[in-house]
């Protein structure tokens, strides 16, 4: 179902979007490193899955489901559990049992994997070289809180396999682009992956045109009747961003009216940078007063630090610089110039929440 708000896994149930997957399973096949970016709710998570689905040597690991399910701290415990969980859970689990069966710390039982203590990962993905594999972490740079040194454990690891195992492949999603490329390092020469090569694909929102035909699909296969002008003005609203367009057609589903529907999808942006904001907020009480300011359209230099040290005292440049930088890396701000540099909030959505918060 079109408006079913969970990640999509089978094509049939996407919208749309069949260049994306043929461009994501092509990379795969031809790098060893593949990036999948773009921002929150596009659909990089329900692309990811349909790939590897079809690809049918995939395994899928959602790396901010670890970081928040160990209490922010990704343990070599925790990372080796979350493999093996998506090995059982992978479609060629069968065909890759052989390889596994002679390797340290891997234990055989009928046709379920498990991983011992003294499990290496390395020799792990060495065998499964034999097979040729696709290891998929979504929300990748959360792997910075990956052991004690920033994930650098990890990305010798993955170092390793690009330099000595031809079919492992990796894809590392991310909505906070800024921080998965700061992560990776690839163009840092301090950094295991300095140099490597790699392929990015970008998700982009759809086209007016397409996110009407999307929600007038959505609706149909509902059974629904809407006015195309509902329908319009939905899509303005909404700036093609596939996750916040499901959200008002399920909305609309349940209530049968407009502003109903628009009222479900904000409510659920609220409860969403809620919870991200708690994350940010451990970090520093300022990010929020930023946004903030950027929201109710202070969104110049001067007007922002006004506005925060009106609020909460003085900020040097240096501080409020390294901010702004961090929201642009999490892909919550973006810089504009109109003869003037201005900042604004990427997703519009956000940004109406934040406006009222
Ligand atoms: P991301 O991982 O980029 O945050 P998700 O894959 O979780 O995005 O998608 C957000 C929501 O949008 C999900 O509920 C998913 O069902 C829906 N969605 C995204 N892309 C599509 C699409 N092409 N067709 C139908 N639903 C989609
Ligand atoms: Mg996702």
């Amino acid at each position: 179902m079109l408006f079913d708000p969970r990640p999509k896994e089978r094509r049939g149930d996407l919208f749309d979007r069949e260049k994306e997957i043929e461009e994501i399973k092509r990379s795969v096949e031809k790098y060893p490193i593949v990036l999948l970016l773009g921002i929150r709710r596009i659909g990089k998570s329900s692309l990811l899955k349909v790939a590897l689905n079809e690809l049918r040597n995939g395994i899928y690991i959602d790396v901010r489901e670890l970081y928040f399910s160990s209490g922010g701290w990704i343990t070599n415990t925790t990372l080796t559990k979350a493999f093996e969980r998506s090995l059982n859970l992978s479609p060629f689990k069968r065909r890759i049992l052989r390889f596994l069966q002679n390797v340290k710390g891997v234990s055989i039982a009928g046709v379920s994997i498990g991983f011992e203590r003294d499990v290496s990962i390395s020799e792990v993905l060495e065998a499964l070289n034999k097979a040729g594999v696709i290891i998929a972490f979504d929300e990748a740079q959360y792997l910075r809180f990956y052991g004690s040194r920033g994930g650098r454990e990890f990305l010798a690891m993955v170092a390793y396999a690009y330099d000595n195992l031809r079919n492992v492949h990796f894809i590392f999603s991310g909505s906070e682009v800024g921080l998965l490329y700061d992560f990776l390092g690839i163009l840092n020469y301090k950094s295991p992956l300095y140099g490597r090569i790699y392929k990015e694909v970008t998700i982009e929102p759809f086209s007016r045109e397409l996110s009407m035909e999307f929600l007038r699909k959505g609706f149909e296969e509902a059974g629904v009747d809407v006015k195309d002008e509902e329908i319009e003005r939905a899509v303005e609203l909404l700036n093609g961003i596939p996750g916040w367009l499901v959200e008002f057609g399920y909305n609309y589903i349940e209530h049968r009216d407009f502003n109903r529907a628009i009222e479900g999808v904000l409510a659920k942006a609220e409860r969403f940078i809620e919870g991200e904001l708690k994350e940010l907020e451990k970090r520093s009480h300022r990010y929020l007063l930023i946004l903030k300011a950027i929201s109710m359209g202070f969104n110049r230099w001067e007007h922002i630090k006004d506005f925060i040290e009106a609020r909460s005292g003085r900020i040097p440049n240096s501080r409020l610089a390294a901010l702004l930088k961090n929201l642009e890396k999490m892909s919550w701000i973006k810089v504009e110039y109109d003869g003037l540099k201005r900042y604004r909030i990427v997703d519009p959505i956000v940004e109406r929440v934040l406006k009222i918060l």
